[in-house]
């Protein structure tokens, strides 16, 4: 299809997109087995700080706010973008941003014609599968408008976990009415990590190893709300860092052992990146979205949680104080607490994570560049 036709068919894209696709995502997701949270703990600060901290992207998205032009408080208006002629619509996907590596997301489009006399029951699930055809990732499509002539045009997030190899891998659709689609290839890229060993002491090891069955609930608490995939669209991305400080004592995928007092070890890969920053350091919201969880917890220390997208959240651990309430409202920048060393910690830091439909994912990946690009999805998706 040209496109000069897209000027000729404007629809304004039906923001927050209603009841056709609201279930919330099933159990099984990429996250699955995981039994406890990670723990992590500040390592002194060494040599390894050389990977240059993201900047933070300041420019928005491009895209036009909806008609009314009011604040996003809840949500970032739909673009209104030009859509293709609905004749002849037919069901069709596409992996964008192809070519992750481990620990990256990567986005998937859907367009999904309206079925006449069919409700919709679920969405329909996207699934990373490696090269064995393992299911190595699992995230519900999401409704992100509809054209003119009703076809639901969907996303689905995910990211790719960092333990898996790089090669050829594919993206299944599942939940689609028959004939359904093909298998998506796509190629994950190489990636290395770094190896650590931390020490140690009674009470972090106590913390790490002891069975508590506070811990154990707070744990399967934590997954089900990370689980969950909503409907809100609160920011398309980027992120923001939540500290200005660029000085970073961990780094996202760090394969970590944990020596502890009685001379054992224990293995982890350590989620998300630390800062290395004092007790007292304000810690801010990396981009507007809603409060899901504002309490302390025994591994985490003082956590906050918040959900930007559909399946996506993120972390905030082992803060001094806690500024906000589960529930609240927040904008990129936001104040949410003062950092600290609570919870199994070394010493003072933040521990940012970002959760994407439960798999952690590389923070970094999410300030270079918009998360999910509704503009782009329509133009690749018609194009
Ligand atoms: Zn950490």
């Amino acid at each position: 299809m040209k496109k000069s036709a897209y000027s000729l068919l404007k629809v304004l894209l039906l923001l927050l997109a209603p009841p056709l696709f609201c279930a919330a995502a099933p159990a099984g997701c990429a996250a699955g087995g995981r039994t406890a949270a990670p723990a992590e703990a500040a390592v002194p600060e060494t040599d390894a700080a050389e990977t240059a901290p993201a900047v933070p992207e300041t420019a928005a998205a491009e895209t036009a706010p909806a008609a009314g032009d009011a604040a996003p408080a809840e949500a970032v208006p739909a673009p209104e973008t030009a859509a293709p002629a609905p004749a002849g619509a037919s069901m069709r996907a596409l992996v964008l941003n192809a070519g992750p590596r481990p620990g990256e997301p990567f986005a998937v489009a859907l367009a999904l014609p309206p079925e006449p006399g069919q409700e919709a029951a679920a969405p329909p699930q996207a699934i990373l599968l490696d090269s064995g055809g393992r299911r190595s990732a699992r995230a519900s499509f999401f409704s992100t408008g509809t054209d003119g002539a009703g076809t639901a045009i969907m996303a689905a997030l995910l990211a790719v976990p960092s333990t898996m190899r790089g090669g050829k891998a594919a993206v299944r659709i599942e939940g689609l009415p028959p004939p359904g689609l093909e298998d998506i290839p796509v190629t994950i890229g190489d990636r290395e990590f770094i190896s650590e060993t931390i020490d140690l002491d009674d009470l972090n090891t106590a913390l790490r190893t002891e069975p508590d069955p506070q811990k154990t609930s707070e744990a399967e608490q934590l997954q089900m709300i990370l689980r969950q995939t909503g409907t809100q669209i609160y920011t398309e991305g980027p992120f923001i860092p939540p500290v200005t400080s660029t000085r970073r004592t961990s780094f996202y995928g760090d394969r970590r052992i944990y020596r502890y007092t009685d001379g054992s070890t224990g293995n982890s890969i350590h989620a998300g990146v630390d800062y290395g920053v004092p007790t007292g350091t304000r810690v801010s919201a990396c981009a507007p979205g809603r409060v899901v969880l504002a309490r302390p917890r025994i591994v985490t220390g003082n956590s906050v949680v918040l959900e930007h997208l559909p399946g996506v959240y993120s972390l905030y651990y082992h803060l001094d104080s806690i500024a906000v309430r589960e529930g609240d409202l927040v904008m990129a920048g936001t104040i949410l607490g003062e950092s600290g060393a609570t919870g199994l910690a070394t010493g003072p830091h933040l521990h940012w994570e970002i959760r994407v439909a439960g798999e952690n994912t590389d923070p970094d990946a999410l300030t270079a560049r918009p998360l999910l690009d509704r503009n782009e999805i329509f133009v690749k998706l018609f194009e």
